[in-house]
């Protein structure tokens, strides 16, 4: 039995560059199957031996300020009800934010099975974001570089008992 990531977060926090890591590039992105719009992209994953189907909220990147909060709560309240697994992507350079708060707000009414990770963690600019994200009550963060493939490690430990 395989299980399903669905990779959360606001904007900008690297959710897109972490999903064609897992992905892949030899692997297309399937943007029509059923039930899956063009906003939630799905692909089939690999890390290390576990092989899941990952899914990346697009879509919001060009949204207003007005119309953001509405599209990425029903959006990411789809991704939550798709999967079985929450990859919560803050960013460690940025710190946590207000919006950041809301995604943890919206994971939790969900009752969301949660992995949180800082992600942009390389060197040490990270460093404060990445003990800040403890206060979003989610557990430990997984420190992260989606882009330069850091974290990989304790990202599979952490979701090997799912496998
Ligand atoms: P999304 O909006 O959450 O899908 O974020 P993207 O994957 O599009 O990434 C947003 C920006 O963050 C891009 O410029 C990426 O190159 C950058 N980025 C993603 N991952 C990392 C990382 O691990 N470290 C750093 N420094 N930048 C990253
Ligand atoms: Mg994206």
């Amino acid at each position: 039995m395989s299980f399903t990531l669905a990779i959360v977060g606001r904007p900008n926090v690297g959710k897109s560059t972490l999903f064609n890591r897992l992905v892949g590039k030899k692997l297309a992105l399937v943007d029509d199957q059923p039930g899956v719009t063009r906003d939630l992209r799905e692909g089939a994953a690999r890390l290390g031996d576990l092989r899941f189907t990952v899914i990346d909220t697009a879509g919001l990147e060009d949204a207003t300020d007005d119309s953001l909060q509405g599209r990425m709560r029903r959006l990411t309240e789809r991704a939550v009800e798709m999967a079985d697994v929450c990859l919560f992507l803050v960013d460690a350079r940025a710190g946590v934010l207000p919006t950041d708060q809301i995604f943890a707000e919206i994971l939790r009414r969900k009752n969301a099975h949660v992995i949180l990770a800082a992600n942009k963690a390389e060197g040490r600019a990270g460093e404060a974001g990445m003990l800040e994200a403890y206060s979003l009550g989610l557990g430990e963060p997984v420190p992260l570089s989606a882009e330069h493939g850091e974290g990989m490690e304790e990202l599979y430990q952490r979701l090997r008992p799912l496998a």
